[in-house]
Protein backbone atom coordinates (compact mmCIF):
# COMPACT_ATOMS: atom_id res chain seq x y z
CA UNK A 1 0.00 0.00 0.00
CA UNK A 2 1.70 3.27 -0.98
CA UNK A 3 1.88 5.85 2.14
CA UNK A 4 0.31 9.17 2.14
CA UNK A 5 2.62 11.85 1.77
CA UNK A 6 2.28 14.45 4.62
CA UNK A 7 0.59 18.03 4.03
CA UNK A 8 4.19 19.12 5.18
CA UNK A 9 6.53 17.04 2.78
CA UNK A 10 4.23 18.19 0.16
CA UNK A 11 4.61 21.88 0.61
CA UNK A 12 8.74 21.16 1.14
CA UNK A 13 8.47 19.86 -1.99
CA UNK A 14 6.78 22.84 -3.90
CA UNK A 15 9.07 24.90 -2.82
CA UNK A 16 12.31 22.83 -3.97
CA UNK A 17 10.44 22.14 -7.31
CA UNK A 18 13.11 22.80 -10.16
CA UNK A 19 10.44 23.51 -12.75
CA UNK A 20 9.48 26.22 -10.59
CA UNK A 21 12.68 27.36 -9.84
CA UNK A 22 13.54 27.53 -13.02
CA UNK A 23 10.99 29.64 -14.08
CA UNK A 24 11.87 32.08 -11.32
CA UNK A 25 15.08 32.33 -12.49
CA UNK A 26 13.85 33.13 -15.96
CA UNK A 27 12.22 35.93 -14.38
CA UNK A 28 15.21 36.94 -12.35
CA UNK A 29 17.15 37.66 -15.91
CA UNK A 30 13.90 39.39 -17.57
CA UNK A 31 13.83 41.61 -15.00
CA UNK A 32 17.54 41.96 -13.76
CA UNK A 33 19.18 45.84 -14.87
CA UNK A 34 21.87 44.28 -17.73
CA UNK A 35 24.84 46.33 -16.59
CA UNK A 36 24.65 48.10 -13.27
CA UNK A 37 25.97 46.17 -10.45
CA UNK A 38 23.39 44.93 -7.93
CA UNK A 39 23.96 43.87 -4.15
CA UNK A 40 21.20 42.51 -2.10
CA UNK A 41 22.19 41.54 1.06
CA UNK A 42 20.79 38.64 3.48
CA UNK A 43 21.69 38.63 7.29
CA UNK A 44 20.51 35.56 7.96
CA UNK A 45 22.37 32.23 8.33
CA UNK A 46 19.83 29.93 7.31
CA UNK A 47 19.44 31.96 3.69
CA UNK A 48 23.25 31.48 3.21
CA UNK A 49 22.97 27.67 4.01
CA UNK A 50 20.17 27.77 1.10
CA UNK A 51 22.40 29.63 -1.09
CA UNK A 52 25.07 28.21 -0.93
CA UNK A 53 23.91 24.40 -0.68
CA UNK A 54 21.66 24.91 -4.20
CA UNK A 55 24.24 27.06 -5.80
CA UNK A 56 21.84 29.79 -5.98
CA UNK A 57 24.46 32.24 -7.03
CA UNK A 58 25.73 30.24 -10.19
CA UNK A 59 22.14 31.24 -11.11
CA UNK A 60 21.72 34.75 -10.87
CA UNK A 61 23.20 36.92 -13.97
CA UNK A 62 26.75 38.33 -13.35
CA UNK A 63 25.90 41.61 -12.33
CA UNK A 64 23.68 40.62 -9.45
CA UNK A 65 25.46 39.75 -5.80
CA UNK A 66 23.90 37.98 -3.23
CA UNK A 67 26.02 39.16 -0.32
CA UNK A 68 25.60 37.83 3.57
CA UNK A 69 25.22 40.16 6.20
CA UNK A 70 25.42 39.69 10.07
CA UNK A 71 23.12 36.57 10.62
CA UNK A 72 25.41 33.85 12.72
CA UNK A 73 24.38 35.16 15.89
CA UNK A 74 27.43 32.99 17.47
CA UNK A 75 30.11 34.90 14.92
CA UNK A 76 28.92 37.94 16.27
CA UNK A 77 29.17 37.54 20.09
CA UNK A 78 31.89 39.62 20.86
CA UNK A 79 35.34 38.31 22.82
CA UNK A 80 35.09 39.98 25.04
CA UNK A 81 31.65 38.36 26.16
CA UNK A 82 33.38 34.80 25.44
CA UNK A 83 35.88 36.21 27.66
CA UNK A 84 33.14 36.95 30.68
CA UNK A 85 32.00 33.58 30.22
CA UNK A 86 34.92 32.01 31.09
CA UNK A 87 36.18 34.18 34.01
CA UNK A 88 32.50 33.26 36.25
CA UNK A 89 33.80 29.37 35.29
CA UNK A 90 37.43 29.83 36.07
CA UNK A 91 35.78 31.57 39.68
CA UNK A 92 33.81 28.42 40.29
CA UNK A 93 30.23 28.14 38.61
CA UNK A 94 29.28 25.78 35.91
CA UNK A 95 28.92 27.96 32.82
CA UNK A 96 25.91 26.46 31.06
CA UNK A 97 25.78 26.77 26.93
CA UNK A 98 25.31 25.82 23.36
CA UNK A 99 27.43 23.63 21.51
CA UNK A 100 28.97 25.81 18.74
CA UNK A 101 29.36 29.31 20.99
CA UNK A 102 31.94 26.80 23.38
CA UNK A 103 34.21 26.34 20.09
CA UNK A 104 34.06 30.20 19.65
CA UNK A 105 37.02 32.09 20.26
CA UNK A 106 37.55 34.47 23.20
CA UNK A 107 40.33 37.29 23.80
CA UNK A 108 42.96 33.80 24.92
CA UNK A 109 40.68 30.59 24.94
CA UNK A 110 37.45 29.46 23.72
CA UNK A 111 35.25 28.12 26.06
CA UNK A 112 36.16 24.27 25.15
CA UNK A 113 40.09 25.51 26.32
CA UNK A 114 39.08 26.75 29.37
CA UNK A 115 37.02 22.91 30.15
CA UNK A 116 40.35 21.24 29.31
CA UNK A 117 41.70 24.18 31.86
CA UNK A 118 39.64 22.81 34.74
CA UNK A 119 36.97 25.17 34.37
CA UNK A 120 33.30 23.67 34.47
CA UNK A 121 31.43 23.86 31.27
CA UNK A 122 28.28 22.02 30.34
CA UNK A 123 26.68 22.22 26.65
CA UNK A 124 22.52 22.06 26.55
CA UNK A 125 20.36 22.51 23.89
CA UNK A 126 18.27 24.76 25.30
CA UNK A 127 17.64 27.21 28.18
CA UNK A 128 15.12 24.56 29.68
CA UNK A 129 17.78 22.12 30.16
CA UNK A 130 19.75 24.91 32.12
CA UNK A 131 17.12 25.20 34.19
CA UNK A 132 16.76 21.77 35.01
CA UNK A 133 20.25 21.41 35.92
CA UNK A 134 20.08 24.02 38.48
CA UNK A 135 17.07 22.61 39.92
CA UNK A 136 18.60 18.86 40.16
CA UNK A 137 22.14 20.15 42.06
CA UNK A 138 20.81 23.22 44.33
CA UNK A 139 24.25 22.97 45.89
CA UNK A 140 25.82 24.69 43.16
CA UNK A 141 25.99 27.84 40.98
CA UNK A 142 25.16 27.72 37.45
CA UNK A 143 25.48 30.34 34.99
CA UNK A 144 23.43 30.30 31.35
CA UNK A 145 25.27 31.35 28.74
CA UNK A 146 22.37 33.10 26.51
CA UNK A 147 23.35 33.96 22.95
CA UNK A 148 21.23 34.90 20.01
CA UNK A 149 18.96 36.69 18.30
CA UNK A 150 14.79 37.25 18.61
CA UNK A 151 14.44 33.52 17.96
CA UNK A 152 15.97 32.90 21.05
CA UNK A 153 15.63 35.58 23.09
CA UNK A 154 11.77 35.00 24.04
CA UNK A 155 12.49 31.81 25.47
CA UNK A 156 15.14 32.97 27.69
CA UNK A 157 12.82 35.57 28.48
CA UNK A 158 10.17 33.12 29.22
CA UNK A 159 12.34 31.07 31.73
CA UNK A 160 13.51 34.36 33.76
CA UNK A 161 10.19 35.85 33.98
CA UNK A 162 8.59 31.99 35.94
CA UNK A 163 11.57 33.09 38.37
CA UNK A 164 13.85 30.17 38.04
CA UNK A 165 15.98 28.66 41.29
CA UNK A 166 18.53 31.12 42.50
CA UNK A 167 21.46 29.45 41.81
CA UNK A 168 20.86 30.23 37.65
CA UNK A 169 22.02 33.19 36.90
CA UNK A 170 22.29 34.76 33.39
CA UNK A 171 25.31 36.30 31.27
CA UNK A 172 22.62 37.83 28.35
CA UNK A 173 23.98 38.27 24.69
CA UNK A 174 21.01 38.43 22.73
CA UNK A 175 21.32 40.49 19.75
CA UNK A 176 18.54 42.40 17.79
CA UNK A 177 19.10 41.97 13.77
CA UNK A 178 17.08 45.15 12.99
CA UNK A 179 20.12 48.36 14.00
CA UNK A 180 22.78 45.78 12.74
CA UNK A 181 20.60 46.07 9.36
CA UNK A 182 20.53 49.82 9.73
CA UNK A 183 23.94 49.87 10.04
CA UNK A 184 24.88 48.76 7.49
CA UNK A 185 23.16 51.00 5.08
CA UNK A 186 25.66 53.34 6.86
CA UNK A 187 28.69 51.57 5.66
CA UNK A 188 28.40 53.40 2.30
CA UNK A 189 31.50 51.39 0.44
CA UNK A 190 29.24 48.32 0.48
CA UNK A 191 26.42 49.86 -1.41
CA UNK A 192 23.92 47.63 -0.69
CA UNK A 193 20.13 47.56 -2.99
CA UNK A 194 18.31 45.60 -1.42
CA UNK A 195 17.64 43.54 1.70
CA UNK A 196 16.33 39.91 2.39
CA UNK A 197 15.43 40.18 6.23
CA UNK A 198 15.85 36.61 8.25
CA UNK A 199 12.36 34.62 8.11
CA UNK A 200 13.02 32.97 11.47
CA UNK A 201 13.45 36.23 13.52
CA UNK A 202 10.46 38.13 11.54
CA UNK A 203 8.03 35.20 12.45
CA UNK A 204 8.67 36.97 16.04
CA UNK A 205 9.25 40.36 15.45
CA UNK A 206 6.68 40.26 12.26
CA UNK A 207 7.65 43.51 9.51
CA UNK A 208 6.98 46.44 11.32
CA UNK A 209 10.90 46.75 12.65
CA UNK A 210 11.89 46.82 9.08
CA UNK A 211 9.22 49.89 7.81
CA UNK A 212 12.46 52.26 8.50
CA UNK A 213 14.40 50.45 5.29
CA UNK A 214 11.66 51.46 2.14
CA UNK A 215 11.00 54.79 4.24
CA UNK A 216 13.51 56.29 5.51
CA UNK A 217 16.50 54.66 2.82
CA UNK A 218 14.49 53.74 0.42
CA UNK A 219 15.89 50.09 0.01
CA UNK A 220 13.86 47.63 -0.65
CA UNK A 221 13.09 44.74 1.99
CA UNK A 222 11.75 41.46 0.73
CA UNK A 223 11.14 39.05 4.24
CA UNK A 224 11.94 35.49 2.70
CA UNK A 225 11.42 32.08 3.95
CA UNK A 226 14.70 29.30 3.41
CA UNK A 227 13.67 27.18 0.79
CA UNK A 228 15.50 27.50 -2.50
CA UNK A 229 11.94 28.99 -3.93
CA UNK A 230 11.63 31.38 -1.81
CA UNK A 231 14.74 32.94 -1.74
CA UNK A 232 14.89 32.52 -5.44
CA UNK A 233 11.47 34.53 -5.49
CA UNK A 234 12.71 37.33 -2.86
CA UNK A 235 15.45 38.01 -5.41
CA UNK A 236 12.96 38.51 -7.63
CA UNK A 237 10.75 40.76 -5.79
CA UNK A 238 13.96 42.70 -5.10
CA UNK A 239 14.91 42.61 -8.74
CA UNK A 240 11.51 43.92 -9.62
CA UNK A 241 11.87 46.47 -6.78
CA UNK A 242 15.06 47.92 -8.32
CA UNK A 243 13.74 47.93 -12.31
CA UNK A 244 10.54 50.17 -10.76
CA UNK A 245 12.43 52.56 -9.08
CA UNK A 246 10.29 51.15 -6.10
CA UNK A 247 11.54 50.50 -2.61
CA UNK A 248 8.37 48.66 -0.27
CA UNK A 249 8.51 46.06 2.38
CA UNK A 250 6.86 43.02 1.07
CA UNK A 251 6.63 39.61 2.88
CA UNK A 252 7.82 36.26 0.73
CA UNK A 253 7.10 34.17 3.66
CA UNK A 254 3.41 35.09 4.35
CA UNK A 255 2.72 31.22 5.31
CA UNK A 256 4.65 32.02 8.56
CA UNK A 257 4.93 35.88 9.33
CA UNK A 258 2.46 37.89 9.72
CA UNK A 259 2.44 41.67 10.33
CA UNK A 260 2.36 42.06 14.11
CA UNK A 261 4.96 38.61 14.48
CA UNK A 262 4.24 36.61 17.43
CA UNK A 263 2.53 38.94 20.09
CA UNK A 264 3.19 36.59 23.02
CA UNK A 265 7.30 36.14 22.34
CA UNK A 266 7.76 40.08 21.85
CA UNK A 267 5.63 40.76 25.07
CA UNK A 268 7.90 37.91 27.06
CA UNK A 269 10.91 40.18 25.50
CA UNK A 270 9.43 43.62 26.56
CA UNK A 271 8.90 42.34 30.57
CA UNK A 272 12.35 40.76 31.36
CA UNK A 273 14.69 43.03 28.96
CA UNK A 274 15.42 46.16 27.82
CA UNK A 275 17.03 47.50 24.98
CA UNK A 276 20.89 48.70 25.06
CA UNK A 277 23.79 49.56 22.84
CA UNK A 278 26.08 46.79 22.46
CA UNK A 279 29.37 45.41 20.66
CA UNK A 280 29.39 42.66 18.11
CA UNK A 281 32.31 41.25 17.01
CA UNK A 282 34.10 42.94 13.94
CA UNK A 283 31.44 45.51 13.93
CA UNK A 284 31.90 47.22 17.23
CA UNK A 285 29.30 49.38 18.85
CA UNK A 286 25.60 49.47 17.68
CA UNK A 287 23.15 51.69 18.99
CA UNK A 288 20.13 49.70 20.51
CA UNK A 289 20.62 46.45 19.58
CA UNK A 290 21.70 44.31 22.38
CA UNK A 291 19.06 43.16 25.27
CA UNK A 292 19.73 43.27 28.78
CA UNK A 293 17.83 42.30 31.90
CA UNK A 294 15.43 44.96 33.28
CA UNK A 295 15.80 46.24 36.95
CA UNK A 296 13.55 43.86 39.06
CA UNK A 297 15.56 40.78 36.96
CA UNK A 298 19.17 41.74 38.08
CA UNK A 299 19.05 38.95 40.82
CA UNK A 300 19.46 36.66 37.82
CA UNK A 301 22.13 38.56 36.30
CA UNK A 302 25.88 37.25 36.69
CA UNK A 303 27.11 40.65 35.97
CA UNK A 304 26.11 41.46 39.26
CA UNK A 305 26.23 38.22 41.00
CA UNK A 306 29.78 37.90 40.00
CA UNK A 307 30.82 41.51 39.55
CA UNK A 308 32.20 40.71 36.70
CA UNK A 309 32.39 43.32 33.21
CA UNK A 310 35.10 42.75 30.62
CA UNK A 311 34.81 45.82 28.08
CA UNK A 312 36.90 44.88 25.43
CA UNK A 313 38.45 42.13 24.13
CA UNK A 314 40.89 41.01 21.06
CA UNK A 315 37.69 40.01 19.01
CA UNK A 316 40.13 38.94 15.85
CA UNK A 317 42.63 36.60 15.52
CA UNK A 318 45.53 37.48 13.69
CA UNK A 319 44.87 37.32 9.68
CA UNK A 320 41.53 36.20 10.53
CA UNK A 321 39.10 38.57 7.90
CA UNK A 322 35.77 37.59 10.24
CA UNK A 323 35.01 41.75 10.65
CA UNK A 324 35.11 41.57 6.50
CA UNK A 325 32.56 38.51 6.24
CA UNK A 326 30.71 39.16 8.70
CA UNK A 327 29.89 42.43 7.09
CA UNK A 328 29.55 41.04 3.60
CA UNK A 329 32.48 42.83 2.27
CA UNK A 330 34.61 39.59 0.98
CA UNK A 331 33.83 36.18 0.71
CA UNK A 332 35.16 33.69 2.51
CA UNK A 333 37.14 32.48 0.03
CA UNK A 334 39.05 35.61 -0.08
CA UNK A 335 40.64 35.29 3.67
CA UNK A 336 44.15 33.90 3.13
CA UNK A 337 43.12 31.11 5.90
CA UNK A 338 40.50 29.86 4.37
CA UNK A 339 40.26 26.26 4.41
CA UNK A 340 44.39 26.46 5.03
CA UNK A 341 44.77 26.96 8.61
CA UNK A 342 41.14 27.43 9.27
CA UNK A 343 38.91 24.58 9.05
CA UNK A 344 35.77 23.30 10.32
CA UNK A 345 37.76 20.88 12.20
CA UNK A 346 39.99 23.39 13.09
CA UNK A 347 38.36 26.84 12.79
CA UNK A 348 40.55 30.05 13.57
CA UNK A 349 37.69 32.68 13.69
CA UNK A 350 34.04 32.51 14.50
CA UNK A 351 32.82 32.62 11.24
CA UNK A 352 34.28 29.23 10.81
CA UNK A 353 32.50 27.92 14.16
CA UNK A 354 28.83 28.92 13.88
CA UNK A 355 26.05 26.75 12.25
CA UNK A 356 25.16 28.96 10.59
CA UNK A 357 28.74 30.99 10.11
CA UNK A 358 29.45 32.20 6.28
CA UNK A 359 32.64 30.33 6.28
CA UNK A 360 31.85 27.62 7.94
CA UNK A 361 28.85 27.32 5.40
CA UNK A 362 31.14 27.78 2.50
CA UNK A 363 33.52 25.35 3.65
CA UNK A 364 30.84 22.37 3.69
CA UNK A 365 29.12 23.41 0.76
CA UNK A 366 32.44 24.18 -1.52
CA UNK A 367 34.36 20.94 -0.36
CA UNK A 368 31.34 18.63 0.11
CA UNK A 369 31.44 18.13 3.38
CA UNK A 370 28.87 17.07 5.79
CA UNK A 371 28.31 18.41 9.27
CA UNK A 372 28.18 15.20 10.64
CA UNK A 373 31.82 14.20 9.31
CA UNK A 374 33.40 16.84 11.25
FE1 LIG B 1 38.18 34.04 9.88
FE2 LIG B 1 38.60 31.50 9.10
FE3 LIG B 1 36.73 32.89 7.91
FE4 LIG B 1 39.28 33.49 7.51
S1 LIG B 1 38.28 31.59 6.89
S2 LIG B 1 37.62 34.92 7.89
S3 LIG B 1 40.16 33.02 9.51
S4 LIG B 1 36.78 32.31 10.05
Amino acid sequence: MRRKRGKKTMLHKGFRDPKLAKRIVEKINEVAPKKDLIKICHVCGTHEWTISHYGIRSLLPENVEVIAGPGCPVCIVPASEVDEAIEVAMRGATLICFGDVARVPGSHLSLMEARARGAGIRIVYSVMDAVKMAEKEPDRDFVFFAIGFETTAPSTASEILKKPPKNLTFLISHRLIPPAMELMLGMGDLQIDAFIAPGHVSTIIGLEPYEIFPKVYRMPTIVAGFEPVDVLLAIYMALKQIRDRRAALENEYRRAVRWEGNTIAKELMRKAFKIVSGDWRGIGRIPDSTLALREEYLEYDAHEKYNIRIEKGKDIPPGCQCHLVIIGKIKPTECPLFMKACTPQKPVGSCMVGIEGTCRIWALTTHGLKPNQL
